[in-house]
Parts: structure tokens; sequence; C-alpha cells
């Protein structure tokens, strides 16, 4: 038979499992039994809302057994099973995304992220084994199927004989090498410690045959040994221990195999409720984002239990999406069992423990950014972005539960902090909370617009994110202090005095001004200011939508045309002003000319594009050679 090629991003990952020496090879257990676990979770729920499957929850396990002289260790469920295209897409693919970055070299620390980015699943089978035979009958299909792969050359799907529903995994265990023993996956003592450390909590007994001695004639010490299926797995959930039962490692552990992540969460969140839906919670905030987290794939959600069985992998619901990224399981036993999946998720109890988990979190998160601020930092790095979506999301609703949890980068402190700090160490001649925004923190910097603000040892926070500022809008204030973009045409930190002399200035050129801003069609407004203090230009804006704005619509694939209101500023103390002035009373064609050279300085200023680069790069030129 033909063998089939693994998809290639599956093959080149396979490659990196098997051949990285990745330490922990024990895990592979585990992967395999959640894999189990899930298949019969599946079954039992299917039973309950189909009336053709009739299942007697008791009857579901997960057997092990092991054969020392053929080398053979088997895992086998009575669970949903797999059909012939089930076993091709499930077991053909590994990589969901295309876009891993492989690349020739790689140190063992990149081999072991790109692995971490999906959790390995089956496939960390192949770090113990170098055949693997896949035995499946699914509920749905009278016929059943072998799977079978040496590994990353591929593999071969055949019809095979299975009398019940479910899936039977066999594993030729690799020869022991210098460096590893791997008859341990051969031996009962190991195996049975495997699963007590790694899926004990699996809700459906583990069973494996396991050998006893008994002493049989206590004064000759005659033993006999006599076989006996034991159960080696205590059944009981993780989240139904008693939290002293439990170590922080048991926690890692479960949420590892159960989140298929290979990073530990960088916190865990339990809770046990007693009251009008009584309930408990286990719940993680990833130490990284999932591989697929910002793309459409990604789904949120927990694992929603009642007393125990499982009735939905990802009830959104449980979930705000600003805390999408929260990993984890509710149980409660005042949910009913068998009511449809939509009806589940109107009900009272659902919105009831989604509200308390909501606060739950939150909490969590206000106590890390308080205690923990360089764990806060790292967390926001990662799902920062999150939370100020969460800001301006449905016309800001959440903004005031969220206002506290943003940060944003201060120029004055060079690092992040957040509102309230900002708002703390204002200047009490300050009204305004500052901020600029671009696309670095050097961009930034180096506006002409910050000058000023600086200048008045007012702090200004650098916005660098496309969310930032749609975020800051949405807040419109904080305590009381408005933000205010530097770039805003009308900053109003000038003197009285000097507003005067530019209101006269600008009066006294009107007519200079006017012709200037008909010779650029984007622009509002010409204008002469002081509040530049090098820079002979600058693009300011006025009205709600900010450069940096226009920006972000502009990349936006329904683009709505939305457009800042733009004011070109020119420096009255620079002397260009006078060259403007002149020119224009002794040659409009040059001065037209330097209407557009200045305006297009204004736009590379402000990161914006210009349409006509020729035509510029030539009007330049021609006034340098003058
Ligand atoms: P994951 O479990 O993270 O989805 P795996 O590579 O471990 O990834 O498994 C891929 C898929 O194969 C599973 O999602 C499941 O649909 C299917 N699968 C694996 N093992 C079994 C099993 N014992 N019974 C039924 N389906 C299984």
């Amino acid at each position: 038979m033909p063998k089939k090629e693994f998809q290639s991003e599956s093959k080149r990952l396979l490659d990196l499992m098997i051949n990285s020496i990745y330490t922990n090879k024990d895990i592979f257990l585990r992967e395999l039994i959640s894999n189990a676990s899930d298949a019969l979770d599946k079954l039992y729920y299917r039973s309950l809302t189909d009336d053709k499957i009739s299942i007697n929850r008791d009857d579901l396990e997960i057997n092990i057994e092991f054969d020392k002289d053929k080398r053979l260790l088997t895992i086998t469920d009575n669970g949903c099973g797999m059909t012939k295209e089930e076993l091709e897409t499930n077991l053909g693919t590994i990589a969901k995304s295309g876009s891993l970055a492989f690349k020739e070299n790689m140190s063992q620390e990149e081999k072991t992220s790109i692995i971490g980015q999906f959790g390995v699943g089956f496939y960390s089978a192949f770090m113990v084994s170098d055949h693997i035979e896949v035995l499946s009958r699914s509920v749905d299909c009278d016929e059943a199927y072998v799977w079978e792969s040496d590994g990353a050359d591929g593999y071969t799907i055949k019809k095979g004989k299975k009398k019940d529903i479910g899936t039977t995994i066999k594993l030729s265990i690799k020869d022991n090498t210098d460096e590893f023993s791997y008859d341990k996956y051969l031996d009962e003592y190991e195996l049975k410690t495997l699963v007590k450390k790694y899926s004990d909590y699996i809700s459906f007994p583990i069973k494996m045959e396991c050998t006893h001695h008994e002493l049989k004639d206590e004064e000759k010490h005659e033993y006999e040994d006599h076989k006996e299926i034991e159960t080696l797995n205590s059944m009981v959930p993780i989240w139904k221990k008693k939290k002293d039962e439990v170590s922080d490692e048991d926690y890692e552990n479960f949420y590892m195999d159960k989140f298929s992540d290979y990073d530990k969460p960088m916190r865990v969140i339990t809770s046990s409720v007693e009251g009008k839906v009584s309930y408990k919670s286990l719940l993680f905030i990833p130490s990284h984002a999932p591989y697929d987290y910002y793309t459409q794939e990604y789904e949120k959600g927990l694992a929603l239990y009642s007393n125990g069985v499982l009735i939905m992998e990802k009830c959104a619901d449980l979930l705000p999406d600003y805390f999408s990224f929260v990993k984890g399981v509710v149980d409660s036993e005042d949910l009913p069992l068998n009511i449809s999946r939509e009806l589940l998720q109107e009900s009272n109890g659902v919105k009831l423990i989604a509200k308390n988990i909501e606060g739950k979190i939150r909490k969590e998160l206000e106590e890390m950014m308080k205690e923990n601020r360089e764990e806060y930092i790292s967390f926001f790095k990662t799902f920062g972005v999150q939370l100020k979506y969460g800001v301006y999301n449905n016309f800001g609703q959440d903004k005031d539960k969220l206002k506290d949890l943003v940060l944003f980068y201060s120029s004055k402190h060079e690092k992040l902090i957040s509102l309230k700090e900002y708002v703390e160490e204002m200047k009490e001649s300050q009204e305004a909370i500052y901020y600029a925004s671009g696309s670095s923190i050097e961009k930034i910097r180096a506006l002409p617009q910050v000058e000023q603000v600086l200048d008045k040892e007012f702090d200004i926070l650098y916005l660098t994110d496309y969310v930032d500022e749609f975020c800051i809008t949405a807040l419109q204030s904080y305590e009381d202090k408005k933000f205010v973009n530097v770039s805003d045409g009308d900053l109003d930190l000038e003197s009285d005095e000097e507003k005067e002399e530019v209101k006269k200035i600008n009066e006294d050129y009107s007519d200079l001004l006017k012709e200037m801003c008909a010779e650029i069609d984007e622009v509002k407004e010409v204008k002469f200011s002081k509040k530049l203090k090098t820079h002979p230009v600058c693009l300011t804006t006025k009205g709600d939508v900010s450069i940096e704005m226009q920006k972000v619509f502009d990349a936006m694939p329904n683009n709505m045309g939305i457009k800042a209101e733009t004011i070109l500023e020119i420096n009255e103390k620079h002397p260009i002003s006078d060259k403007l002035k002149e020119l224009y009373e002794s040659d409009k064609e040059e001065f037209k000319k330097y209407t557009k050279i200045l305006y297009s300085e204004a736009r590379i200023i402000a990161g914006l594009p210009i349409d006509n680069p020729t035509e510029i790069s030539k009007l330049i030129c021609d006034a340098l050679a003058k």
C-alpha cells in the first residue's frame, strides 16, 4: 500500500519532535490518556442528546496493557472513535497554522518553542515509539480502520477489524539507547507512577492488569503472584479537590495537559462558590499567547461540567472577549445536564457564573499589577492589546472595568505606567493627560509637536499600538482629566501674549496662508505657529480623528474613507517663514513649489506616504541648486 505523506509542515514538526532531545518524554502518556478521556466525554455527551445511542457512563473506561517481550504498549478507550476521514484529518496533520517559522540550524530553545506553539498531542508518542498503530471504530460508522506510521516518512490507512466502538493505540516502544532506557514504558510500576502523576484527575477509570505478590506460606517465605485489574487513578477532578491537597505542580501539569501548552501558566485562579448557583472553577492565565490567539480561528471559552460530566468543551458565554485568553474549567451541579447547548448558554445560571468569573479574573489582574509589576508587564505585553480593545469595544460599555488595567509608555519614566500613576504625578499647572502616537517610541520622541509639551515638563504617553488611540478616545477622560493629543491643532499651551502674537501674524498673512491652503487639497488650514522650536513644519489635526487613527482606517479592508482633518503648521521663527513671505510677493510660481515641498516634509514627519515622490524630489533638487 502506498504511503501517504504528512502535510509538509506536519512532517517537519514531527522530525523536530522525534529528533529534538525533548527531555520530558513521559508526557506522551498523559497526551494519549487525555485524548482517550476526551473521546469518552464526547461519546457520553452524544448519548445524552441522541436517542439512538445508549450508554452507561459506568462502562466507559481506558485500558492500558503492556508486553515486555514484544515491546508493545497499548492504550484502549471505548469512546467515540474515529471514522476513516477523521483518522486522516486528525492524525495526518499536526500543524494547523501555515506560518510556523522553520529555519535551518535551530537551537534547542527554538525547536522547543515551535513545538510548544500548538502542543504536542498525539505526535508525542513518536518520542518513545518507532511504529504506531491506531485501530479505531467510530460511533458513526460500522467499519473499523487502522492508521499506521513509522514517523516522519508517512502513514497508511486501511480497513481493520474491531467489534466495539472506540480506539486502540498500539505503540512499538523504541529500543534502549545509551542515553535513555525506554524500558520504563513497559514497566508496571513506572506506568502506574506516570498515570498517578499526570492523569489522576481523569474522570474515567484508567485500568491496568497489575501483579500482586501474595504471601502463600509464611514459614517458607513463599509468595505467589496473581494478577488483578486495578484502577490507577482516583478519578476526582482536580478542581473538586481541596486546595491544600493539590500542589502547584499538579495544577500546572493539569493545565499543560488539558490545554496543550508546553509552558506553565502565569497564574492559577481557583474558586469555590456556594450560593444561588454553586460552582467550582479553576482558571489559568497563560504565560504566552496561544499560536492562533490573534487569528480568526481562536475560540474563547471555558470547559463546562455538570458535576464532573463535561457538557461543553468551550462555553464562550462564560468569558468576556477582553479576557478571551483565560483557559479553564467550570463545574456546577446546578446546571442541567441534558438541555441543549443553546438553551444552556441562555440560562441565568451561566450568566451569573460568567459575571462572578469576570470579577474574579479582574481582581487577580489588579492584584498582580499592584504586587508584582514585572509579572504584570509581561502579562500586559502579551495580552494588553485585548484589554485595550475591550475598553473601546461595544461602544465602551466595559471601559470603567478596564481603565485601571491598561498601561501606556510614559515619556518621563520610560516604561509602562497606569493612568492612575500618570494622574497622581501630574503637575499643578497641568490640565490634561497628554499623549502622542506613532509607529515607535523613537519616532514619537522625534515629533516636532512633542517638544513643546516636554518643555513644560509634562509627562506624555507614547502610543505605539494601533488600538491605543481608539482606547484613549473611548475613555475620553480619566478622573476628570481629558486626554489631549499633542498633535491637536489647538493645544492651548502658549501664554496669552504668545497667542495674541500668533493671532496677529495669521491675520496679517491670511491671504498668503489661504493661497497655500488652496495649493494643497488635503489640508483644512495652513497657519503660522509658535509651538515649534527647531522644526520648520508639522501636521496637526482638529476633530476626533487623528493621523494615526486615519492610518488604521486606511489599512482596513472595508475602508470607509474616514480622514483626519489636518492643519499644516509653519514655524514662525524659522527662516523659511520669511522666505515664504518674500516669494509670495516676488515669485508666485516658486511660492507654490515651496508650499508643496513643505507639505511633503510635514507628511514625512507624520509617517504619511507622499503621492508624487518623483515630483517632490525634483522640486527639492531645483531649490537646492539655486
Ligand atoms: P488535540 O488533542 O490537541 O486536538 P491530538 O494531536 O492529540 O491533538 O489529537 C488530534 C485529534 O485526534 C483529536 O482532537 C481527536 O479529534 C482525535 N483523537 C485523538 N485520539 C483519539 C481517540 N483516542 N479517540 C478519538 N479521537 C481521537
